[in-house]
């Protein structure tokens, strides 16, 4: 096959022979800007995802707009992102090829905007990956290491995407859709796709107002007490070394949050010199 050459750039616009680490330092920084300056990395409001987190005191740190850690760029979720990205085209696909004839009438619906609720007037709204109108089902993919797969396997979702996959089924619901099941479905980030597990439950739109209600629980206390409320809040183990909030030995939680005291107790204590 003989394909058409590629035009060269004029020598000015080129550096040939430049040090590869430069070009590495430059693609890596962006690559970075990318992932800081994505959508989900700038959300301020709380959404679906986050309305069941384990811990009602990043909660709080979210409702209060505390600033987060800067940290390093989250590549793990930008993968994800990027296996959603090709997930709702194989989906679009779908529905081209097989549902064709269907005119607007297709099956799957992706990436679709959900209204799940309202807590003290502002609306809790997300983005829904998908949903089968032929089974009336909603679906979130989750890309996940091994260990993490593990575990959802053996224990199941957790209430934090429980209640998210609850609360986009009372999004479909207010969108008119008779919504009869909620499922998760956990991909391998690093792994074949056989290791994926399917999480599926009938929805039942009690686990959806829970949350919602819980969430207010929090708004109210920290539209009263203001940052004084986080002294006041539960914690939670759940990552609380890569929470956004975590400030090491910290001893005041309006600056940033230690983590939980449980998280805390498992970590070696500091080593003691003994005077002699
Ligand atoms: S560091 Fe842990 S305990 Fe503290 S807010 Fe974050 S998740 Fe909660």
């Amino acid at each position: 096959m003989s394909l058409p050459a590629v035009d060269r750039l004029p020598a000015h616009l080129t550096t040939p022979g430049a040090k590869p680490d430069l070009l590495k330092a430059e693609l890596l920084d962006l690559i970075t800007r990318a992932i800081t300056n994505h959508p989900r990395s700038l959300q301020v409001q709380i959404g679906p995802s986050e309305v069941g987190h384990a811990c009602p005191r990043r909660i709080g740190y979210k409702l209060l707009g505390h600033p987060e850690n800067p940290g390093e760029p989250n590549w793990k979720a930008t993968v994800g992102t990027a296996i959603h990205a090709w997930l709702e085209e194989v989906m679009i696909t779908d529905n081209r090829a097989r549902y064709a004839e269907l005119a607007d009438l297709t099956r799957w619906i992706v990436e679709a905007t959900v209204d799940c609720g309202e807590v003290l007037g502002h609306p809790i709204t997300g983005h829904c990956d998908l949903f089968d109108r032929v089974t009336g089902t909603v679906v979130d993919w989750k890309t996940c290491g091994p260990t993490q797969l593990k575990k959802y396997k053996a224990k199941g979702p957790g209430p934090q995407y429980r209640t998210q996959a609850h609360l986009y089924g009372r999004g479909w619901q207010h969108r008119g859709q008779d919504v009869h099941h909620v499922g998760v479905m956990f991909l391998p980030r690093n792994g074949d796709l056989r290791e994926a597990y399917y999480w599926s439950e009938p929805y039942d739109e009690q686990v959806a107002l829970d949350g919602l209600q819980r969430l207010e629980g929090i708004a109210l206390a920290a539209r009263h007490l203001g940052p004084a409320v986080l002294e006041q809040l539960d914690t939670a183990d759940a990552f609380c070394s890569m929470c956004p909030y975590y400030k090491a030995n910290s001893t005041d939680v309006t600056v940033g949050c230690p983590g939980d005291p449980g998280v805390r107790r498992t970590q070696p204590a500091p080593a003691l010199t003994l005077i002699n």
